[in-house]
Order: C-alpha cells, then structure tokens, then sequence
C-alpha cells in the first residue's frame, strides 16, 4: 500500500535530528513475554546478581526488562550513531524493473560502515555500558568476523580492550577480517583453542574440529568470567542486543511514514534474530497492539534450520555448556552445522523474542539452500550495484520469491528488507559460486536427531 501523490526517492535518508533517541523493546507489548533464562543448576530463573557475574550491570538491566517500551539511547552512543546512521532505506527501483513485478521493494542498507554490518548499531551499545562500568575491558566470539570486526571499531573508539575468539575455520579463510580487528587493536585468538579449559576440553572430544559459535561463546565466557575487570558481550541471540538493533526498524519506519508508505511484507535473514528483530521490532509492536496488520518473514539457511526444523525447548546458548538455559527454538547445542558461506547464520539457537513470537504464529519461516541464495546475490549485485553479504543475500531470495508471486496475481505489493551488509570479505564464497562448485548441504533428520539429543532433560523440559 503505498502513497502515489509523492514521487518516491530512490534513497530514503532521514535528518539527524529524526534519528530515534531511543530504542524500543518489544517485549514490552508482548502478551507471551519470552521465557526467563535459567540458571542450569538451580533451573531457576537467573537473577540480576548472576548475570551481573558475566554481563554488564546496565545491560543486565536491558536484559531483564520486560515491561519499559522505550528505553533513552545515551547522548554519547547517539553520537557514535551519527558517525555512519542513518542508513539508507533504498527503493530498488532497479530490482524492480529487472523482475517486471508490480511489487514495491524497498531494503534498509545496514553495510555502510567499515565493520560492514549492523553488528555496529549494539557493540557500540555495549561497549559504553562496559567502558561506563569502569571495566578493563570486554571477551566475545565471532563466526565469520563482523560481529569482532564491529566490537574492536567500538572498543577502539572508547579505548576498551576486546579479546576476541574467531571460529577457527573463519580465522582461516578469512584473513581478512582477523587484520581489520588486529587494527582496531583487538586480540584474535582461533577457536577452539588451548587458552581456555572448555577449548581444551572440546578439541579433545572432536579432534581436528573447524569450530562454532557455540564453542567460541564457551571460551569467551570462561575468559571473561575468570578475569578481573572484564565482561562478556555478544553479538545477537540476547534480549538486550535485539533491543539496541530496533534502531534499524525505528529509523525504516520513520522513513516509510515519511511518504506514507505501508509495507505488507517485511523480510530478514536469521542468525541469531538481531537484524530481523530490531527491523521488525516497531511493526511488530502495531501488530501486537492490534494496530496494524502485516507478514514477517524470517529465512535462515537449510543447513542451519533452526526455525524450520528446531525444537521450541530449554538449551545451552553454547556447546561448552557454560551458559545459562535459553528457552529458544534450537538445533541443540552440540549440533555443528556443516561449513556454509553465511557464517553469521550458523548458530544452533534463536532469539528468545523470536522464538516467542513465530511459536505464538505472529511471524514466519522459511529455509533457503546457499546456491539459490548467491543466484539472488549476484542478481542483486548486478541491478543494484551493492555486492551483498551471504547471510544479507537469504533476505534477497525470498524478496525476489514474493516479488515474483506478485508478478503472477498482479499484486502491488509492498516489500521491505533487510540488507544486513556487504560481502567483500566473502569472495571466497562468491568464488565457488562462480565456478560452478558450491554444494547445498541439508542436515538428515538422523543428524538433526543427534543434535538434539544434547538439548538438556529436565521436568518441563519436554519437545
Ligand atoms: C551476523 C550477521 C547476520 C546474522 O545475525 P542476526 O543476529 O541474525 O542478525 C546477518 N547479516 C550479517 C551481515 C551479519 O553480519
């Protein structure tokens, strides 16, 4: 549904002076708030104090906030966003025309930063939370890099030390980004690794193993815990992190109502459920409001099915076991996804927020195989001239997919997307795919059924 009375710009920009100046925490309109972490010893809710003991204080206050709609960005963190926000909501007039479809398309361009991510918009957040504890600094893990790419650029800029642990096949193939985060001066140390007992501990069940974001969290953990003045902070997955991300749904509903401007579709890949939970956030605060009607599409990879073929249970956020008991869709913590392209998409678990909401009905999911995800980038690329992220470009496929049943019915529709960042660390990827020798790897249900053998057994607990 869109205005015709306005001729709509190929780039959607906001003044400073629109950009929020706060975030907006959906949990808030929630009817089903999503589960309380547990702690996995007592299996009670986990307290203040005992996050307070990994996380810091202010965010384990964002953590736990269930019931603030809206929650002030500090002056300081604004001005950070400044430095590269707002980001662009783009009209992909020329996607549009290359597909001869009546849908209207439009994409929130999250890479236009040095880190290439929207990782940037909640690691600047957290980084000042640490920085304004008086902590030393902060331990995190990273997959493909843009999470340890983004910290180490805000731990630079707030002088923080970051100790970063790269998931091992990434530290290999994608030199890269290791340098970038050198650069900003953060540690980079492969995981798993021999610093760490959990590091030890899983090398030596799985010798030869290229690594996850599960074991790399287990280490980070265990560093951040056991030394003084540091914390652990991380990327996507938590309540805290979807909230700093609703900056992105903020300022893309800002730039819709601008020209009256309805989406009836809104699509974002899903890692963690950052990206997709902070674009979505304030529309889905209508719907739940009863205001608003609208889809929301999450797409994950078919390697990494949480959504589509998980469990809605209790698990471990990590393969250590170290974390506390997340009640999320999963795969189980021991399941290692098989080396796909999209790095930042193979994780075993789900935003709990996320998780909630598609369990209740209010969004949906789908699976995509990786060629057919580089086939929509490459056409992306192409049209509209941004070369996109892997993970970014699953938001691309499905937006081509309802696109073109639009192109069948006839429909206008209105299309929105997230593009989460861009991929020039990622032409190694883009390498098989153009040669002709990319695999699309699909989990067996026996293997499916061996990952979630490891999801914990406890009365309530049942899936
Ligand atoms: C990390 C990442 C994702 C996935 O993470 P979410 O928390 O699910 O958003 C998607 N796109 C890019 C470019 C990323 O770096």
């Amino acid at each position: 549904m869109t205005n015709t009375n306005k001729e709509i710009p190929y780039k959607i920009y906001l003044e400073e002076s629109e950009m929020p100046k706060e975030w907006y925490n959906v949990r808030a309109d929630m009817k089903e708030k999503p589960a309380p972490l547990l702690n996995p010893q007592t299996l009670k809710p986990m307290t203040a104090q005992e996050l307070g003991e990994v996380f810091c204080e202010e965010l384990v206050q964002q953590e736990l906030d269930d019931k603030n709609a809206y929650i002030p960005i500090p002056q300081e963190i604004r001005d950070f966003y400044k430095m590269y926000r707002p980001s662009p909501l783009v009209r992909a007039y020329c996607l549009e025309k290359k597909l001869d479809t009546p849908a209207k398309i439009y994409y929130k361009f999250e890479g236009n930063n040095t880190s290439g991510s929207h990782k940037l918009n909640s690691a600047i957040a957290q980084a000042y939370y640490a920085k304004k504890q008086g902590l030393k600094g902060v331990t995190t893990e990273t997959g493909a890099g843009q999470w340890g790419t983004a910290l180490s650029m805000a731990c630079a800029y707030l002088e923080l030390d970051c100790k970063v642990y790269m998931v091992k096949c990434s530290y290999e193939q994608k030199p890269f980004r290791r340098e970038v985060m050198r650069t900003y001066g953060a540690n980079v140390t492969p995981s798993p690794s021999e610093t760490t007992a959990v590091g030890r501990k899983i090398l030596a069940d799985h010798p030869g193993t290229s690594g996850s974001l599960g074991c790399a969290i287990s280490e980070a953990v265990e560093v951040a815990t056991s030394t003084p003045g540091y914390r652990y902070v991380l990327g996507s997955v938590l309540n805290q992190v979807l909230l700093h991300q609703s900056v992105i749904g903020l300022e893309t509903k800002a730039a819709l109502d601008k020209y009256q401007i309805t989406p009836d579709i809104i699509i974002g890949c899903a890692g963690g459920g950052s990206n997709l939970g902070g674009l979505i956030s304030p529309f889905m605060g209508e719907k739940l409001r009863g205001e608003k009607d609208y889809r929301f599409i999450a797409v994950e990879p078919a390697s990494c099915p949480s959504f589509t073929r998980g469990k809605f249970a209790y698990d471990f956020c990590d393969t250590g076991m170290v974390t506390p008991l997340q009640k999320m869709y999963t795969l189980g913590n021991n399941f290692i996804p098989s080396a796909s392209h999209a790095g930042g998409l193979r994780y075993h678990g789900m935003s709990a927020v996320l998780s909630q909401l598609y369990h209740d009905g209010l969004m949906e999911a789908v699976s995509v195989e990786q060629t057919s995800v580089f086939e929509a980038a490459e056409m992306f690329a192409r049209v509209e001239g941004i070369l996109p992220a892997p993970e970014s470009s699953h938001a691309i496929r499905i937006a081509i997919d309802e696109a073109m049943k639009c192109k069948e019915t006839g429909e206008e529709k209105t299309i929105v997307f997230g593009l989460t960042g861009t991929g020039y660390f990622d032409m190694m990827s883009y390498e098989k795919f153009n040669d002709g020798i990319m695999k699309d790897y699909i989990p067996t249900d026996e293997e499916l059924a061996a990952g979630f053998a490891g999801i914990p057994k406890f009365p309530g607990n049942e899936f």
